[in-house]
């Protein structure tokens, strides 16, 4: 079969012709029909997040059809429309065991430790593959699985719920799927924090209230605008210790920030003022969980979180169009999504 595949760090990605892959009896053969290039993809490429085994398939957003079902696979047939979730997890350990799988013992993520979607077929363990209703589009159930996966998480562990106010620190693919589900899920005022002109322009568009946070400390001017009080829920998206401060900074009193950005940056936070005394809580976001993706897929069928057309680009399975477009990931600007859909 045709993958593109990253064979040398810091270098293009190559094609590749390398045998379909032979399935184990709780695995699914997928024929990939999209396949999402992530940031995340273009960091492997560069050698910024750790890869150990070379050559490999890149490709964790990923849906298709099943080519090949596994004897104990019971909920999948073939020909079944399928999306997957990235994390393979052991299903044993004290983790898996509390559906906590992002920190199993022995997990792995598709596309970084074992073979992704950048090829025709892809090979998952049937609990990773769930079923894609007919009213979404492969390329929308691929892309939904990372970035609008986590804004849920992100979502659940900050407890959110309907009526509350949230600040979205960072209007990337991220902030785009967390207003969406913040409305799903009725939120109150809704605030974009961003310093892109572009983003804030596309967040007052989206009916958002737009801070600028180039022009005054964002925490402040949400205070301001909330007449003193701070937003129920701040979701840090950006990865950066001085927009994690002012995600808890602006907070209301039993207010909750969700961190989701990645820095190896020191936070520092005045223990009385700005957490003690308002009860607020300051929590880690790592990935999702098997068990949200049914309420994504429905919040997907139900058009509550939409990724319209101009918001997604299509390029072949060819090396040369997938490396241009992981080349242009670093210094987009809008919500537009390029998804790889395998010419036959
Ligand atoms: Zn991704
Ligand atoms: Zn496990």
């Amino acid at each position: 079969m045709r993958a593109v595949r990253l064979v040398q760090l810091r270098k293009p990605l190559e094609k590749a012709d390398i045998s379909i892959p032979r399935i184990g009896s709780s695995d699914v053969l997928i024929r990939v029909a999209a396949a999402g290039i992530c940031h995340s993809d273009a960091h492997y490429r560069a050698g910024i997040s750790k890869i150990d085994r070379l050559p490999l398939t890149l490709g964790h957003e990923v849906a298709g059809r099943v080519e090949e079902v596994g004897s104990d696979v019971t909920h999948l047939f073939v020909g079944d429309r399928v999306c997957v979730h990235y994390l393979v997890h052991c299903g044993n350990c004290e983790f898996c065991v509390r559906g906590l799988e992002q920190f199993c013992r022995s997990g792995e993520m598709i596309g970084k430790h074992r073979d992704g979607g950048y090829a025709e077929f892809i090979k998952v363990p049937g609990a990773n593959a769930f079923p894609l209703p007919d009213e979404i589009k492969f390329e929308v159930g691929a892309i939904m699985m990372c970035s609008s996966a986590t804004a849920l998480h992100a979502l659940n562990k900050a407890r959110f719920k309907a009526g509350e106010s949230i600040a979205i620190f960072g209007f990337g693919g991220l902030g785009f799927s967390a207003l969406q589900l913040a409305r799903a899920l009725d939120c109150g005022d809704v605030y974009i924090v961003e310093i892109n002109p572009a983003k804030l322009a596309s967040a007052a568009s989206m009916e958002a209230i737009a801070i600028d946070a180039r022009s005054r400390d964002p925490a402040e001017q949400i205070k301001e605008a909330t007449g003193g009080k701070g937003v129920d829920v701040a979701l840090e998206l950006i990865g950066s210790a001085k927009t994690m401060r002012q995600a808890a900074l602006c907070l209301a009193p039993l207010g909750r920030a969700a961190l989701v950005g990645l820095t190896a940056e020191s936070m520092s936070v005045h223990p009385y003022t700005e957490v003690i005394n308002k009860e607020a809580e300051m929590i880690g976001v790592s990935d999702h969980l098997a068990t949200e993706i049914p309420a994504l897929i429905e919040f997907v069928r139900s058009e509550k979180l939409q990724f319209p057309p101009e918001t997604l680009r299509v390029v072949d399975l060819d090396a040369v169009q997938i490396n241009t477009a992981l080349n242009a990931l670093e210094d987009s600007v809008d919500h537009v999504r390029t998804v790889i859909v395998p010419l036959k």
